[in-house]
């Protein structure tokens, strides 16, 4: 076996046990424990785990995702952080080598992954995850660039705030509210950081598809649960009339058409979280997340 191939695998094993600890960063994070004190425990019949109950994944295939002691269920969240983890550490490693930025890159998806996972199950984010990955990414370009990176750096930052910022307050024309939350804003600098001035827009361009193909449908299949049928239609029209503009009739009346539906969606949708109860917006952070791991592998 060469090296490479024996680093890759011990990378994996480490990757798998960074997610089972970030599966309790998550949780902890969440109902605001300490992270390192309290020893595992199942969370329905508060017995203490045994040793070879912690091992990640494989105690969940000898458990078969039940308690050992109550038989509560698992959550399959679990083993699929580990796997998830341990995929991001072999192709940080089998894209970067033995180099200091695979480290930095490690340690940026591990915190994109934490905050993913928080914003997904309770729209709660620990802002401070942000501010690390900043500090890390103004790091990553002074070793890079010496004075220009943290130049450089530090305008993306400021980008990444301020448009962030801009579209989260375009709420407020139509809702009162803001558009998006404020982690949001927090982890957009902080990819701003880590890429520069000159990548900020497209990193933030990029997590708009992102959040086209994860979150409008999830948030269109709550509108139609909820009734919202304004939206739905405004939101079919629109995608008609893109497609309608772009393979077909690209004249006025057809760019007015794509005009016309849009901001009635917009107008919809900012309406929508005006009237929402939990006047909640829609978890952004994975989309912003997903953005960030596709600019890393692909575009850097
Ligand atoms: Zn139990």
């Amino acid at each position: 076996m060469d090296f490479n191939t024996y680093l890759l695998i011990w990378i994996c094993v480490f990757g798998l046990c960074m997610g089972s600890f970030y599966n309790v960063v998550i949780l902890r994070s969440l109902s605001g424990e300490s992270i390192v004190f309290p020893p595992s425990k199942c969370p329905k019949c508060n017995n203490k785990l045994f040793w070879w109950h912690n091992i990640p994944v494989l105690s969940y295939i000898l458990l078969r995702g039940k308690c050992y002691f109550c038989k509560e269920k698992i959550s399959i969240q679990y083993p699929i952080i580990e796997l998830l983890t341990m995929v991001l550490f072999g192709i940080s490693f089998l894209k970067f080598g033995i180099s200091y930025t695979t480290l930095f890159v490690i340690f940026w998806l591990s915190c994109l992954l934490i905050m993913t996972m928080t914003d997904i199950k309770e729209k709660l984010v620990d802002c401070n995850i942000a501010i690390a990955m900043t500090i890390g990414g103004v790091l990553y370009a002074w070793l890079n660039g010496g004075i220009h990176g943290i130049f450089h750096s530090f305008l993306g930052l400021i980008a990444g705030v301020l448009i962030m910022e801009l579209i989260s307050r375009a709420g407020f024309i139509f809702a009162k509210t803001r558009a998006m939350g404020e982690a949001d804003t927090y982890v957009a600098g902080a990819l701003g950081a880590i890429f520069g001035i000159f990548s900020t827009v497209k990193v933030l361009l990029l997590s708009l598809f992102a959040s086209m193909i994860f979150i409008i449908p999830v948030f269109l299949y709550n509108k139609y649960k909820s009734g919202d049928k304004a939206t739905l239609i405004a939101f079919i029209f629109f995608i008609l009339s893109i497609v309608t503009f772009y393979t077909k009739y690209q004249n006025y009346w057809t760019l007015s058409l794509v005009m016309i539906s849009g901001f009635a969606l917009a107008y919809f949708v900012m309406k929508g979280i005006k009237q929402a109860e939990n006047r909640n917006y829609l978890p952004y952070v994975p989309a912003l997340a997903i953005a960030g791991a596709y600019y890393i592998f692909f575009l850097l």
